[in-house]
């Protein structure tokens, strides 16, 4: 998935929580291809903690996802959550996100390794080390090896406290590196939870060696249908990407 010799082009993956809208995708899609974004994520399919929350527009969000993709020339990461529809993430997705919820869905895992794509393997909010390298040697068993680890900040009590969603497990990342080859990439929005706090995380990602970020971006995070309290502005994501190079 990653050009891992091309060391000029960093992953840096940003995009909506979820697509809501042909409109808001391409405003946000265009923009944080300028700012340097390599590519676009927004989910269709949500896992959304309270039933009532806003699900994903399904199958119709994909489709936008494609057409603004080929339109701005910019490959696409979406999260599937049912194996049944893994025919329309071949069609319209260019990299399949596992989440979280699901790293350990062994049979959603074993689907998703019968084909080439890649996919991004989210890391369990509460998954150890190595729970997490057997969940992707699921996937690997399978004969897909195109495989990018995500580290997207565990369960710990540090909520009690100070409104953080998850901790970001930097340890993470040089432990990768250790362990495997797969690539290793941050999400420094779900692993806080806070806008405020995602520059510094991602400063910390690369700079403790992250092949790649995955960041949560908005045109209008008040109004984000998903994570908008997490969500930067499309200013906040240039100016953050303004500044990642000092790090490599
Ligand atoms: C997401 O990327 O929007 C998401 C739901 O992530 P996670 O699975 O890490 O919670
Ligand atoms: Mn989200």
């Amino acid at each position: 998935m990653f050009n891992q010799d091309d060391k000029s082009i960093y992953p840096i993956i940003a995009g909506p929580c979820a697509v809501e809208s042909y409109d808001q995708l391409y405003t946000i899609a265009k923009s944080v291809k300028e700012s340097g974004a390599t590519f676009l994520r927004g989910g269709a399919y949500k896992p959304r903690t309270k039933p009532n929350s806003f699900q994903g527009h399904g199958e119709i969000a994909l489709q936008w996802l494609h057409k603004v993709s080929q339109e701005l020339k910019i490959p696409t990461v979406s999260e599937l959550m049912d194996p049944r529809d893994i025919d329309l993430f071949m069609k319209y997705v260019d990299v399949i996100q596992i989440g979280s919820r699901n790293m350990q869905n062994y049979s959603l895992l074993k689907e998703v390794g019968k084909y080439k794509k890649p996919v991004i393997l989210k890391r369990g909010a509460s998954a150890t080390y190595d729970e997490f390298l057997w969940a992707a040697e699921y996937i690997r068993n399978e004969g897909n090896e195109n495989i990018v680890l995500c580290e997207r900040g565990i369960r710990t009590f540090s909520n009690a406290t100070n409104r953080v969603r998850n901790t970001l497990d930097i340890s993470a990342v040089p432990m990768m590196k250790q362990l495997t080859d797969y690539p290793i990439i941050v999400d420094p929005s779900h692993a806080c939870g806070r806008a405020d706090f995602v520059p510094a995380l991602t400063h910390a990602a690369v700079a403790v060696g992250a092949d790649g970020v995955m960041i949560e971006v908005h045109n209008n995070p008040e109004e984000a249908l998903s994570d908008g309290y997490q969500s930067l502005t499309l200013d906040q994501f240039h100016n953050l990407c303004r500044t990642l190079h000092l790090h490599r």
